[in-house]
């Protein structure tokens, strides 16, 4: 099963992130979250990160040429040559359509979507606390509860700077939107599975790896 190029779908919340990193572990391919980049870029300053800054924080899309180049630069590195697990990316059918062209002759083998009820989420989303240190995301015990210790590094683990209230609404909206033709288009493919995102991280990605495993008789 290794050497997949993988691309996960879902709503913000739905654990992507969270099985993004379990299963780029288990396949032994990167991890490539492009909010994650983002944030990383906004948090340097770089030219990337100060044309997306603005719309991580309102919660819209980065325009697509800014956050297209960034993929295919990942995307050209070494140890994406033989598999990749693409978090966040694409989000609209032109980006799916730009990825297609990146990967040439190669291509995504699979979309799998991590399918969470949109209360859920939201519910997710508002206890969600993040480590600025290491990444590691947990929940707070009470939406109201500012800040957890990270169970990664100790550090402080507060919500991102995205999850208020009206990004998470207009985040949500975008994804509504995008949802249904990004679907389509790696269904029409016959490239779609979808798997039920709700329980433990350990319950969904078991879940996971038996969608993926049951791609291919060899995997
Ligand atoms: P995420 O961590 O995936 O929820 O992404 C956080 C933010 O990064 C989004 O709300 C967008 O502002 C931006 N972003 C991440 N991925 C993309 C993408 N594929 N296209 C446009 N904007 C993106």
């Amino acid at each position: 099963m290794s050497g997949l190029r993988v691309v996960l779908l879902g709503r913000q919340g739905a654990g992507k992130g969270t099985q993004g990193a379990l299963l780029a572990a288990h396949l032994g391919v990167p991890h490539v979250s492009t909010g994650d980049m983002l944030r990383a870029a906004v948090r340097e300053g770089s030219a990337v990160g100060q044309r997306a800054a603005r719309y991580l924080e309102a919660g819209e899309l980065v325009p697509d040429e800014v956050i297209v180049a960034v993929v295919r630069e990942r995307l050209a590195a070494p140890d994406a040559a033989t598999g990749v697990i693409l978090d966040g990316f694409p989000r609209t059918v032109a980006q799916a359509d730009a990825l297609e062209t990146a990967l040439a002759p190669r291509r995504v083998d699979v979309a799998l979507e991590i399918d969470v009820p949109l209360e859920e989420v939201h519910r997710r989303l508002a206890s969600r606390r993040v480590c600025p240190a290491c990444g590691w995301s947990g929940a707070a015990p009470d939406p109201d509860v500012a800040s957890v210790p990270c169970g990664g590094c100790g550090a402080a683990a507060v919500r991102r700077a995205d999850d208020t209230p009206e990004a998470i609404r207009r985040r949500l909206e975008i994804n509504e939107a995008q949802a249904a033709p990004l679907r389509g288009w790696f269904a029409s493919r016959h490239r779609l599975v979808t798997v039920d995102g709700t329980g433990s991280p350990s319950a969904v990605l078991e879940r996971a790896l038996a969608a993926l495993g049951r791609l291919s008789p060899a995997a």
